[in-house]
């Protein structure tokens, strides 16, 4: 199971990390969009977090680069949203987000949403 993080904040990232290395997972971590799309296309993961709220490239414009790349437009992908963003919900799922979650979340509930997505048990 191959999980890519793209956050641009070093403390969710490593929690995140850490919390999904802990369940076995394998996890590369990503600083921004441009950089999470470049390891996506290097690296296939199986699973995408996705923040929004990014430098160069945020996660809404990911999503859309995404769709326009077979080779990655199937990754499911969870969006991480600030609080107070409630229109960033609905725009993350109508371009394709599986699901959101609005920080700050409990590692735990990102893990079991990750889970759910992949059927890990
Ligand atoms: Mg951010």
């Amino acid at each position: 199971m191959k999980v890519l993080v793209v956050d641009d904040s070093d403390v969710l990232r490593k929690i995140t990390v850490f919390n999904l290395k802990k369940l076995g997972m394998e996890v590369e971590e990503a600083v921004d969009g441009v950089d999470g799309l470049e390891k996506m296309r290097s690296w296939h993961p199986d699973v995408v977090i996705l923040d929004i709220m990014m430098p160069r490239m945020d996660g809404f414009t990911v999503l859309k680069e995404m769709k326009k790349d077979e080779t990655i437009k199937d990754i499911p992908v969870i969006v991480l949203t600030a609080k107070g963003g409630q229109d960033d919900e609905q725009i993350a799922l109508s371009l394709g987000a599986k699901k959101v979650m609005t920080k700050p979340f409990s590692p735990t509930q990102l893990v079991e949403e990750v889970k759910s997505l992949v059927n890990v048990r």
